[in-house]
């Protein structure tokens, strides 16, 4: 039986601080507030925004949002980030991605002011990253599935251990990858090209899957000693709620540790997005002064 990371104590202690901070801000008239651009009606996107919120509403954050059709233009979507960037109510700014293809998603993550830049999607945000520095926020979900390996214990790592990523998108795959780096793991970012895949990640003492694929790891893509962080958000039609990369059933009874889909990554992304808009209009109060 696998020790299972639940989110819930991970963002315990996480939570207290960010609502200490949230009640100082109010007394100087600050309320932290997020902005949430949706696109469409994913059912991913959804589910990530109304957790978003509600985490907001926990924790006495603000939030407000613009949704498009599919249909928007380019041009209408720029609009709502630059009016975010130029209110000075607004702390942080979370675009929902991906976006449909007719929209040019370089130039709109990028149109994002980096300081309001919450989900660490802008270039800037991500070369912070990739240099191992603190400039800008990371991406909420990687910094998440960090965040829960530390909790558990299970970094710092002391001989380079193994770490294998299913997925190499700029969202989570790639970040997750570096952070795991700075961390001293060896790492091995895998995508759908990758020969052999299970042989890769059996090998690894942490997996992290982020392929968007219900299911995609079983049995024969773990060992014993493994920890296995499932980041994976699919919505199953037939349960009508969400479930993870990792086939949990098949898997948990093997590995020595995995965080359940859900309340596992996803419940710590949101309170790690809340936190970075908290940490957003802190910084906004310190440039001002
Ligand atoms: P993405 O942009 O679609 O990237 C998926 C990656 O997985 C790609 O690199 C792809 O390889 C690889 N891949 C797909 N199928 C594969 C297979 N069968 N074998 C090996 N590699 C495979 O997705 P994403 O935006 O990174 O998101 C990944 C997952 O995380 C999704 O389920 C998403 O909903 C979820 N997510 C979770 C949270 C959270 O808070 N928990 C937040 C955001 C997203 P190629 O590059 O070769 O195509």
């Amino acid at each position: 039986m696998a020790k299972i990371l639940h989110g819930a104590p991970v963002i315990e202690a996480m939570n207290q601080n960010t609502k200490r901070q949230i009640a100082e801000l109010k007394e100087k008239d600050i309320v932290p507030t997020l902005a949430i651009i949706r696109v469409g009606e994913r059912a991913e996107d959804i589910y990530y925004e109304n957790n978003a919120e509600k985490r907001c509403n926990e924790l006495g954050a603000g939030h407000t949002k613009i949704v498009f059709n599919n249909d928007v233009t380019q041009e209408e979507v720029e609009e709502a980030i630059i009016g975010f960037n130029e209110d000075q109510n607004i702390h942080g700014i979370l675009l929902l991605r991906p976006l449909p293809k007719h929209l040019n998603d370089d130039r709109l993550r990028n149109l994002i002011s980096p300081m309001k830049d919450v989900d660490g999607c802008t270039d800037v945000s991500l070369a912070g990253v990739f240099a191992g520095e603190k400039r800008g926020f990371p991406p909420c979900t990687p910094h998440a599935a960090m965040r829960i390996l530390n909790f558990y214990g299970y970094t710092p790592v002391t001989n380079g251990e193994k770490a294998a990523i299913i997925g190499r998108s700029l969202v989570i795959g790639r970040p997750v990858s570096m952070m795991l780096l700075k961390d001293d793991f060896t790492v091995n970012i895998c995508h759908s090209k990758t020969a052999n895949l299970s042989e890769v990640t059996k090998d690894a003492s942490v997996l992290i899957a982020a392929a968007g694929q219900k299911h995609l790891v079983k049995e024969d893509f773990v060992n014993p000693n493994q920890v296995v962080i499932d980041v994976g958000v699919n919505w199953d039609e037939e349960k009508q709620g969400i479930t993870g990369d990792v086939d949990f059933e098949k898997v948990e009874p093997i590995v020595e540790a995995i965080t359940p889909v859900p309340g596992g990554v996803g419940t710590v992304t949101t309170s790690i997005l809340v936190r970075h808009v908290v940490e957003a209009a802190i910084r906004s109060l310190e440039w001002e002064n």
